[in-house]
């Protein structure tokens, strides 16, 4: 698809990969709209783009709120045709820690914001683009999820956040099989370690340890090499139903 005249939505656009996903959709000619949390830089980043753009707030795991935020796209730009699922959080914790087991509240809240955030967006997303006129093969919409190398090889203290991964990269093909009647193609990315805010509570000498497990290039990905991958997968038709390493050939140790 291309990007040009497109109305992307991206998840957690207001900071870190999905930020970067943002401008270099806008910067192709794609309308943006930025769904994040309230608290988020999402407002500002809209705002420096000005018209084509546009900031939804919503809480990816609340059913209601991304049903409201899709229908608010939909108002301002007419529909979508592009989703880029980077809205997450990442916490650890051991499965038994000193103080006793990891508890049952921080497992299923990285669950519901990672796991089922992401089909929560893709559910009421996809039913809008099947509205769309067909392109000439017949091609209606993209949606690329962001999984992580922690999907698998996950480190210690990542029980949580793994199999929130895990899951989105399970459910790539299935839901590309349920979307492929409508035309829409689904995929997703699995980064590596990313220069992000997620990461910059690290130290510097973790953030070092962090680059020097990565073969090569021996650095933190750039938020622009994620978002050069999304839009290949947005412009590439025959990409579909697969999950993408994004991690300079990366495998995660246990710690
Ligand atoms: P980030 O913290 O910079 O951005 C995440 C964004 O998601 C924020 O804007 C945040 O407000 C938003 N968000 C969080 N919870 C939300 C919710 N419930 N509803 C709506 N928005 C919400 O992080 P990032 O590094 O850009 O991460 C983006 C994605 O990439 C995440 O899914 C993360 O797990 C994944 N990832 C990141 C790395 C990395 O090294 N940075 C590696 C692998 C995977």
């Amino acid at each position: 698809m291309n990007l040009k005249n497109a109305i992307a939505l991206v998840t957690g656009g207001g900071s870190g990969l999905g930020e970067a996903t943002v401008r270099e959709f806008s910067a192709v000619g794609a309308k943006t709209v930025i769904l994040d949390l309230p608290a988020s830089p999402g407002a500002k980043v809209a705002e420096s783009l000005g018209a084509n753009a546009l900031f939804v707030e919503a809480d990816v795991a609340s059913g209601d709120q991304v049903t409201e935020a899709v229908a608010k796209a939909v108002a301002k730009f007419g529909t979508i045709n592009v989703v880029v699922n980077c809205a997450g959080i990442g916490r650890a914790m051991r499965t038994v820690t000193k103080e006793g087991p990891h508890t049952l509240d921080l497992f299923s809240k990285v669950i519901a914001v990672n796991l089922i955030g992401t089909f929560n967006v893709i559910r009421v997303a996809a039913a809008q683009m099947a509205k769309n006129q067909p392109g000439p093969d017949g091609e209606r919409g993209v949606i690329v999820n962001t999984a992580s190398v922690a999907a698998f090889d996950g480190q210690i203290g990542q029980a949580a956040y793994s199999a929130s991964k895990g899951g989105v990269v399970a459910m790539t093909l299935p839901i590309a099989r349920d979307l492929a009647s409508l035309g829409i193609r689904v995929c997703t990315i699995a980064p590596g370690t990313f220069e992000t805010p997620m990461l910059a509570g690290l130290s510097e000498p973790s953030r070092k340890a962090l680059a020097a497990q990565i073969p090569f290039p021996q650095r933190l990905g750039r938020p622009s090499e994620y978002a050069a991958l999304a839009r290949h997968i947005v412009e590439n038709e025959m990409l579909n139903g697969e999950t993408i390493r994004l991690d300079g050939a990366l495998r995660m140790a246990p710690r």
